[in-house]
């Protein structure tokens, strides 16, 4: 009698300890931050109210990369980036402060090598500044929230708007429909 006990409180442990594993992994799975960014307090997807953030804020919460093109307007090489042939259907958020910025229908295939849309969101989902660096006229693109530095404008875009909206892929997250 004792020993078949022993076997069912045995047999018990195991049970729980089998079940016990799969909800331990979906649990991490779940608590897994659904953006890219570290601990971003100004990150939302929901909050559209403008941010002034310092630089030096922002330095402690992007990464280096992210902090260069955001902040210090740099452009990731050509054909690096990951969505610069990317066709998934989606929203393409501000990867620094979660504003929406493009639709992948808004999104176009283009030979430059970063990618490119004709159209944003919202007609506030941008801000523009006039960029004389590098001996270039261009039309500089910030995020309408954080004002980072997303990319350039130019004129040579498909119809309807003839505009290209030349992106880095690290300040972009993607999240599906
Ligand atoms: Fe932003």
């Amino acid at each position: 009698m004792h020993s078949i006990l022993s076997l069912l409180s045995y047999l018990l442990v195991l049970s729980n300890f089998s079940s016990c594993s799969p909800s331990a992994v979906s649990g991490n799975s779940k608590d897994a931050p659904a953006t890219e960014s570290k601990e971003n307090p100004y990150y939302s997807r929901t909050d559209t109210s403008v941010l002034h953030v310092p630089d030096a804020e922002w330095k402690k919460i992007l990464s280096d990369e992210m902090y260069h093109v955001a902040r210090e307007s740099g452009t990731e090489r050509a054909f690096t980036g990951k969505y610069w042939d990317y066709a998934g259907i989606g929203t393409y958020y501000c990867a620094v402060c979660g504003n929406a910025l493009f639709k992948s229908d808004g999104k176009f295939s283009s030979e430059c090598g970063w990618p490119s849309f004709f159209e944003t969101i919202r007609p506030n989902s941008a801000t523009y500044k006039e960029d004389k660096s590098y001996n270039m006229e261009r039309v500089e693109v910030n995020c309408g929230r954080c004002g980072s530095h997303l990319g350039h404008l130019f004129d040579d875009g498909p119809p309807p708007t003839y505009k290209r909206y030349c992106m880095n892929s690290i300040v972009l997250e993607f999240e599906p429909d």
